[in-house]
């Protein structure tokens, strides 16, 4: 009994179909980003529309269109996605690879005219070499490129793959792999429905990569604070909040510090708001280089600065606030030859926590101590060890720290 596998132009019609359309959406998300490598995605598949129809015209339209030109199209789709992934990956694509490899294609098929057996093999060689390219490049990128968009991106590809190989490998059955292009056969209708799925899962996936960087951006760009590029109020504090459950957790003693520069506005009042922009960026830039890379600097309003430092004692917080104070008053800012002098006074709240204890008490100690600074004659650290807990608190853990022990 014959088996009636599908119809090859309805197949072709389908991949024409969902080729174009994806294109088209691609396009229009990809109008909005650039730099992602949506677009180069949405040309591929816009070749690829053009490629299976070239297909499905064989033998109305002369060969070198059908044969010659629709497989070196084939190759300009996975060129463009090759160009795709690398630019998403901030890389490009070598133009010696996206002028040569197209040649060799149409060398290879106008040569193997005659021989529908010998095209597969060779067009599925050369096709399957660029899918292990494309894979070879998510796939070593993986830590910063993977996800679940990569990972069907790499399921689909890898999957078109065995197709390829299992095609080539039964080329010598003609009765499986049908003895042209229009004819259907068991290995025709596997090709042409898993392209159709492949163009669908893989698109699919690299839309996913772009909308995760997308979405990862914007959550960067949420957290920051746009004039000095350390984290802004919402996330130091949800950092802090972190950095309190973890304390009470480990037992680890934690540090916070409260940085405000000293009459700042006399500096904005003398000298403009845009050199006080400036000032505060300098400041930041000493908190930056001179803090441990498991601290953290962020702007908690104003030209007020949090410093949060994990694992920290009173003592290791207030030797770090002391070389932060001297190293923001050895700056040396000026102004149309003008020296702007700027000193900062630094609040640092340190010790073990409990359970209960909450982010604003911290906050509050830390603010207490930098009240005491600002009290005592600006440019100088003072420390406060103690929490003010809730009665409720207090006798809960029956451990009340009331009196301040410096150090
Ligand atoms: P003190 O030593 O007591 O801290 O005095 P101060 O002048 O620094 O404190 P005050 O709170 O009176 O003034 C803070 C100033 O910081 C007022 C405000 O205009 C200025 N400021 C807040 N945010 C910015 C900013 O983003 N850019 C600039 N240039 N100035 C800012
Ligand atoms: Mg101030
Ligand atoms: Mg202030």
């Amino acid at each position: 009994m014959a088996l009636a596998f599908a119809h090859v132009p309805t197949m072709l019609a389908m991949i024409i179909l969902s080729s174009l359309t994806t294109a088209g959406g691609m396009a229009v998300v990809g109008a909005e980003r650039r730099h992602d490598g949506v677009q180069w995605w949405a040309l591929g598949l816009l070749f690829n529309a053009v490629a299976h129809l070239l297909f499905a015209l064989r033998g109305t339209i002369p060969d070198i269109f059908s044969i010659v030109l629709s497989n070196t199209l084939l190759m300009g789709v996975y060129l463009s996605l090759l160009a795709a992934v690398l630019q998403f990956q901030g890389r490009r694509l070598r133009r010696t690879a996206a002028v040569a490899l197209p040649l060799l294609m149409a060398g290879c098929m106008a040569l193997l005219a005659d021989s529908y057996a010998a095209r597969v093999v060779v067009a599925g060689l050369l096709l399957s070499s660029m899918n292990l390219w494309l894979l070879s490049c998510l796939i070593t990128r993986w830590k910063t490129t993977g996800g679940r968009g990569a990972w069907l991106v790499v399921g689909a590809l890898s999957f078109q793959t065995l197709v390829f190989a299992l095609r080539i490998g039964l080329v010598g059955i003609s009765s499986w792999v049908g003895a042209e292009l229009m004819q259907s056969s068991a290995v025709q209708t596997l090709t042409f429905m898993s392209t159709f799925a492949v163009v669908l899962v893989a698109s699919m996936g690299f839309v996913f990569m772009a909308r995760d960087r997308a979405d990862e951006d914007n959550r960067r760009l949420a957290a920051v604070d746009s004039l000095t590029g350390v984290a802004n109020r919402r996330a130091v504090i949800a950092a802090l909040d972190r950095d309190v459950a973890r304390s009470i957790r480990t037992h680890e003693p934690m540090a916070l510090m409260m940085v405000d520069i000293d009459h700042f506005k006399n500096v904005n009042d003398r000298y403009g708001h845009p050199v006080g922009d400036k000032v505060l960026c300098s400041v930041v830039e000493v908190l930056r280089e001179r803090v441990r890379s498991q601290d953290l600097v962020g702007r908690y309003g104003g030209e007020e600065f949090m410093v949060l430092l994990p694992d920290t004692t009173a003592k290791g917080g207030y030797l770090l606030a002391q070389q932060l104070c001297e190293a923001v008053q050895a700056l040396r800012l000026e102004h149309e030859g003008q020296p702007i002098p700027v000193t900062v006074s630094i609040g640092v709240y340190g010790g073990r926590l409990q359970p209960g204890d909450h982010w604003d008490m911290l906050i509050s100690a830390a603010d207490r101590a930098l009240y005491e600074a600002k009290d005592r004659g600006r440019n100088r650290v003072e420390v406060v060890e103690a929490l003010r807990r809730p009665a409720s608190l207090v006798t809960a853990n029956s451990g009340p720290e009331t009196q301040p022990a410096l150090f």
